[in-house]
């Protein structure tokens, strides 16, 4: 049922290291298209939540479904990514010595046979993906460019491009503005508003500018639950989510 896609649903999902709960029964929910930001202070669990919905940490308690009524807790790693799931970790990892076309080309082929995938032929309509994702990514006029050359928020950007090429239908994002310029960062936010609605997009991100440039809805974790949730506005005049930020 194509309305549900990119649905996200965890509920009272604990995690222990230890002993030590990184996520202590935390219930999340996403709409389908929805652009969610995730924030909170260093080791509130925000990447065991990430490590979770991808099947990398395997929860103690909870449920978490994807879309339709996809039990994810039930997939593997590999079935969870063919689900349509995707992930960006923080640090772009792009081939370098290649360049930028043949970057998107790998993602959108997803063989292994590299060298195979580098000679063939694209068709019409995996061109126009292409191109379509290179527009995206502000990189039509640098697809002959070696990915290596790149700024550092041009090789976020590429890297965004070559997940979206998997054609996930939900992206989880970690902290893509790290490093990057203030004009970057603006135009993340953009590129992250674009590809929102179609897919459901879930980032997490420490920049509050970034943040608020987003706005839509934010959620708060906090010592591995849920602290608060609701717009920029709302989040920034709660007085619990204030107390942990200046308690940082
Ligand atoms: P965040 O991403 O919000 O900074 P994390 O999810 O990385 O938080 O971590 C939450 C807590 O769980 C932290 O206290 C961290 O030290 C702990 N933790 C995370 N992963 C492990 C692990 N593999 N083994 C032990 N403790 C872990």
């Amino acid at each position: 049922l194509d309305h549900h896609r990119g649905a996200l649903f965890v509920e009272n999902v604990s995690v222990s290291f230890d002993g030590f709960k990184a996520l202590n029964e935390l219930t999340l929910y996403m709409d389908p298209g929805e652009l969610r930001c995730l924030i909170g202070p260093n080791g509130a669990g925000k990447t065991t939540l990430m490590d979770v919905i991808t099947g990398k940490t395997r929860p103690d308690a909870g449920e978490v479904f994807f879309g339709d009524r996809i039990d994810l807790l039930r997939l593997s790693e590999a079935q969870i990514a063919e689900v349509g799931i995707g992930r960006k970790f923080q640090k772009p990892t792009v081939f370098e010595q290649l360049s930028v076309h043949e970057n998107l080309a790998l993602a959108l082929k997803q063989d292994r046979r590299v060298w195979a995938t580098l000679r063939a032929k694209l068709t019409g309509s995996e061109r126009d993906r292409m191109d379509e994702a290179a527009v995206l990514i502000g990189l039509a006029e640098n697809q002959q460019r070696l990915a290596g050359t790149l700024s550092h928020g041009q090789k976020q950007w590429l890297e965004i491009g070559m997940l979206l090429l998997q054609e996930p239908h939900l992206m989880l994002i970690d902290e893509p503005v790290a490093g990057m310029t203030r004009g970057e960062i603006e135009r993340t936010a953009e590129l992250l508003q674009a590809l929102a609605g179609e897919r459901s997009v879930l980032v997490v991100e420490h920049d509050m500018e970034f943040v608020r440039s987003i706005a839509r809805h934010v959620t708060v974790l906090h010592q591995g639950h849920v602290l608060a949730e609701g717009t920029m506005a709302q989040i920034q005049s709660d007085p619990r989510v204030i107390e942990v930020y200046l308690g940082e």
